[in-house]
């Protein structure tokens, strides 16, 4: 399994869990969304898995490694677009990926070789030198996604990727997501909105701490009628 969480509990005030052993694997290759009414327990979870937090119960293990006992091994594996933006407005889309790289331990001629690669597979090649402030939302929110892929990671964490993008790019980033699944990689999506899940896409519902629902989205809606 390509991410695997096991008993996964967390509570930040006593007696109140944001977490209640929650459990659940993703598989190599797989696209999944991750919903849930505020409140349910989705920041809670990333922050775990990127280890803002760590759990006292539970486990995780990221491409086969432990997040607790081998934390680099695993945080290695793993790519991240957060909610809120962080690219370096002042740079280029191409010195945004490459100074990221840099912090992989990526440099010279293969950090560039893997920067023109990830930005093909995003199209934005014709955007490589343009500043990041001169780019559109969407385009900025593609940059994110390729700089996510950069050091290669074999699971993906989006959260809420298209929160204040127009339709056309909301649509453009979902494409692109199921596009790399389908090459390989493991997707996690989370959102609140479910026109951003396609009918065979595997929804992980939670609710309250735990997984209230594991299943393709149009099993969900068939019961939900
Ligand atoms: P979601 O991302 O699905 O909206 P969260 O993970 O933010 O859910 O919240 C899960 C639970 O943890 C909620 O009951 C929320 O009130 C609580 N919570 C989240 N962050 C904090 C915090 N920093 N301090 C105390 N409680 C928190």
């Amino acid at each position: 399994m390509s991410l695997s969480v096991d008993a996964l509990s967390f509570s930040y005030t006593p007696g109140r869990m944001a977490l209640d052993g929650l459990s659940f694997t993703l598989a190599p290759g797989s696209f999944t969304a991750l919903l849930g009414p505020n409140g349910a327990g989705k920041s809670t979870l990333f922050a775990l898995l990127t280890r803002l937090f760590t759990a006292p119960h539970g486990r995780i293990a990221i491409a086969g490694h432990d997040l607790t006992h081998s934390p680099l091994k695993a945080l290695a594996a793993l790519g991240c677009v957060f909610q809120q933006p962080t690219l370096d407005l002042d740079l280029t889309t191409r010195r945004n990926l490459l100074y990221f790289a840099a912090l992989h331990g990526l440099s010279g001629r293969p950090a560039r070789d893997r920067a023109d690669e990830v930005l093909a597979m995003l199209s934005l090649t014709d955007r490589a030198d343009t500043p990041a402030r001169a780019l559109s939302g969407g385009q900025r929110r593609r940059v994110e996604l390729a700089r996510a892929l950069i050091h290669r990671p074999s699971v993906l964490l989006l959260d809420e990727p298209t929160v204040g993008l127009d339709a056309a790019s909301r649509r453009a980033i979902t494409d692109h997501a199921h596009t790399l699944a389908a090459q390989g990689a493991t997707v996690l999506w989370a959102t609140h909105l479910t026109d951003e899940v396609a009918p065979t896409d595997r929804c992980l519902i939670l609710h309250k701490g735990r997984l209230l629902a594991d299943a393709p989205a149009a099993t969900l809606a068939a019961g939900s009628t």
